[in-house]
């Protein structure tokens, strides 16, 4: 049976917890130095790199590496902890700190290379939609005020011979490297690395926007109960059939007007549940006679309407007639000992169109249709007398 929950939707990340988002940052972190580390190990014994990088100050950073790392790894356990706890403070706490870990560790990691070159720039950039996408909106804010800050005081201590340029590079490194296969690989390996990251969440973002937009689109055009389509995207449907087709063009039209015979005492025997039950089982049997013969639609409380195109008078009416006999085959069971059974009558109505208008009559025709249908007794179909077009 069809339900509200189109197949498209799959689980985006950006459906996770907040906390949960946290935790694949902070992996996402740790990941990324754990390459740094590894990078510095490689230049510490790759002759060509010591023109361009200090060696000391590589060394001394190590320790520091080592420390970021148990300390992202803590805070990745602590989220892993605290996603279990859906209702509780820590959960903000979480988000404070680790957005103030990276308003401060990005920049200070940026100044290392210098903070006018690519890889700062791109970090820079980076900020506002790593802060989007992984935090909550108060926080993502947070994230970017304080790095902004941060970024500033650093600019102005470097502007100010308080911190020097660059303390990671050599003169020559500075001067970047021509003809240099370390140099090359280097940037690619730094920048690529964050690129990718980026790019993958734009992706996701993009993603997440086109799935809400669908699952805006579904949920305007298909009932809730059934999953059939509702009346407005018939009316709309309607309106594209004949709305851009040009004047001279007819279509042969069949509308089926459907509606359960004493619905309201199914309600009141059993409840509303078991009402709703029934419905959905009756649009179900409807669907599955219907097929991709034409359009079913929840017209309202337990009427359908079914929309077929290039049927003649007489196909609609016998797949009208099909229609009547599966309802009445239909058992819905509504306890452990009984089971409901209904019928249906159905008005019939079909007719050349050229204008959405005549649609529209058609409509009202099978309308007065299914009330005779009703007065004869129910359970039938009873076809409208074709009537002259004007
Ligand atoms: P008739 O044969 O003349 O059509 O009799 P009826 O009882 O089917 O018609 P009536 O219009 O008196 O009652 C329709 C009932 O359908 C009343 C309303 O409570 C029920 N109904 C409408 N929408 C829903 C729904 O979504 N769920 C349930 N359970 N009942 C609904
Ligand atoms: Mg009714
Ligand atoms: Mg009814």
């Amino acid at each position: 049976m069809r339900r509200l929950q189109p197949k498209h939707l799959v689980s985006a990340i950006l459906d996770w917890s907040p906390t949960q988002r946290l935790a694949l940052l902070l992996a996402l972190l740790f990941g990324q130095l754990l390459l740094y580390s590894v990078w510095g190990g490689f230049v510490l014994y790759y002759p060509e790199a010591q023109s361009y990088i200090r060696l000391s100050v590589l060394i001394s950073l190590f320790p520091l590496y080592f420390s970021l790392l148990i300390y992202l790894a803590i805070l990745y356990f602590c989220c892993r902890i605290l996603s279990h706890h859906p209702h509780n403070h820590w959960h903000s706490v979480m988000q404070v700190v680790v957005a103030l870990s990276l308003a401060i560790g990005i920049p200070m990691l940026a100044t290392l290379g210098g903070l006018m070159s690519l890889g700062a720039g791109m970090l820079v950039l980076g900020i506002p939609i790593l802060g989007l996408f992984f935090f909550q909106r108060w926080a993502s804010y947070l994230l970017f005020a304080v790095s902004v800050l941060v970024f500033v005081v650093l600019v102005v201590a470097t502007a100010f011979d308080y911190l020097p340029y660059a303390p990671l590079l050599t003169d020559q490194g500075l001067l970047g490297g021509k003809n240099s296969g370390f140099w090359l690989y280097s940037t690619i390996f730094f920048n690529l690395m964050y690129v990718g990251l980026l790019f993958g969440m734009i992706d996701q973002l993009i993603q997440e926007f086109k799935n809400r937009e669908q699952k805006v689109r579904y949920l305007s055009e298909h009932d809730e109960l059934t999953g059939l389509l509702n009346r407005r995207a018939v009316q709309q449907k309607i309106q594209l059939l004949l709305g851009r087709a040009r004047r001279s063009t007819t279509v042969q039209v069949s509308v089926l007007v459907l509606d359960l015979d004493f619905f309201k005492s199914i309600n009141d025997r059993w409840g509303h549940l078991v009402g709703d039950e029934v419905l959905t089982a009756c649009a179900a049997r409807l669907q599955q006679i219907v097929g991709d013969q034409g359009w079913v639609s929840r017209y309202g409380g337990e009427e359908f309407l079914v929309l077929l195109l290039q049927h003649s008078p007489q196909q609609a009416q016998l797949l009208a007639e099909r229609i009547c006999q599966g309802i009445s085959q239909l058992q819905v069971r509504c306890d452990d000992v009984h089971s409901v059974q209904l019928t249906v009558s159905i008005g019939v109505a079909s007719q050349a169109v050229d204008r959405v208008e005549a649609i529209f009559a058609l409509i009202h025709q099978a309308d007065q249709a299914l009330y005779l249908a009703k007065e004869r007794g129910r359970n039938q179909v009873v076809l409208a007398e074709p009537t002259v077009d004007q």
